[in-house]
């Protein structure tokens, strides 16, 4: 925000009510047209209605920079997802293994979810793995397989698309199309995913600035995307005693200033199950609209990230201790 002071403003008391609204001044220029002084508003003040500044005595003009991603702005902090309210006053949660394995392992665990209050079966049935020789999914069949235990048990699906190719198959079997970290800035998949017209779980990039992140979803508003929820999984930090690190400041911020609902992933923000709880009850705390964590039967032959999945009990008491957080 810049704001444009009058020729006989008294810049001390301008700048006095702007911080008394929240506003910090980064620096006073002189306007290359008329000469006169600009205040130009740092880029983390509080984010205030530019007409309450153009009310201050001795302010001139205020002007606000062209929004970079209008229609994430305006979506605002519910998704309907199938009937459920992403961003509602429940809290949404998505558990389920890290991959699809068989028919039998993704019914089991959609028979256990069910009664949990859980609302969607998470799994890969197109896993991105960072190694060509690990499991890569079991691709079509175990999107029919999800989408079956799914139904069956009363669950939503939500699961990642890796390619274009796949876009219409998972779209006919997917409640919510997620977009993976690794994809979130692959503009062609945004674009082609964006034209089925579903809703769309958009994971942050490991090292994804939340300008990128709120880009990316407007990508898929503008192409035709019913609703945005972000998912904030851990970006790369310099300490490698975790997966990643929980960034719960862009939760906060996506919550309590932008007003648009993210769901916080600790599975894949922290590789341990032993952190998946804590960091779930900050991730409410911090405002959160939701939760998805990784759960498999048999942790030790999952097929991926089985050390940061939980087994049935240890789900069943984490969701229990997550009742008391009010989000
Ligand atoms: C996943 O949710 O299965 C996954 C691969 O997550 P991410 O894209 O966050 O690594
Ligand atoms: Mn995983």
């Amino acid at each position: 925000m810049i704001v444009s002071l009058r020729e006989d403003a008294d810049q001390q008391s301008v700048k006095q009510e702007l911080a008394a609204l929240g506003l910090w001044i980064a620096q006073v220029e002189r306007s290359l047209g008329t000469g006169g002084i600009q205040l130009v508003v740092a880029a983390h003040s509080t984010v205030v209605d530019p007409r309450l500044v153009a009310q201050i005595a001795g302010v001139c003009s205020v002007s606000v920079p062209i929004p970079q991603h209008p229609q994430m702005d305006q979506q605002g902090p519910q998704v309907m997802v199938a009937g459920h309210a992403i961003g509602g006053s429940k809290v949404t949660l998505m558990c389920g293994p890290c991959s699809v394995e068989s028919p039998e392992q993704i019914d089991a665990i959609a028979a256990r979810l069910a009664p949990l209050g859980v609302s969607f079966l998470r799994g890969g049935a197109f896993k991105p793995r960072s190694s060509p020789y690990n499991f890569q999914g079991h691709g079509d069949p175990a999107l029919a397989w999800m989408r079956e235990a799914a139904t069956k048990h009363g669950l939503r699906v939500v699961t990642e698309v890796l390619s274009e190719h796949d876009v219409s198959a998972v779209a006919e079997l997917a409640d919510l199309i997620q977009i993976g970290s690794r994809n979130m800035q692959n503009f062609a998949l945004l674009k082609r995913v964006g034209r089925v017209g579903k809703p769309v779980l958009l994971k942050r990039a490991m090292s994804a600035t939340m300008e990128e992140w709120l880009l990316a979803g407007e990508y898929l508003l503008h192409h035709g995307s019913s609703g945005v929820v972000l998912c904030e999984r851990g970006i790369r930090s310099f300490d490698p005693s975790t997966r990643n690190l929980v960034d719960l400041t862009a939760v906060a911020l996506l919550a309590h200033v932008h007003h648009l609902p993210v769901i916080v992933d600790p599975s894949h923000g922290t590789g341990r199950r032993d952190l998946i709880l804590p960091l779930a009850r900050a991730a409410l705390a911090a405002g959160a609209a939701g939760v998805m964590i990784e759960t498999h039967d048999d942790p030790g032959r999952a097929l991926s990230d089985g050390p940061q999945a939980l087994r049935g009990d240890e789900l069943a008491a984490v969701l229990h201790a997550l009742k008391q957080v009010s989000p």
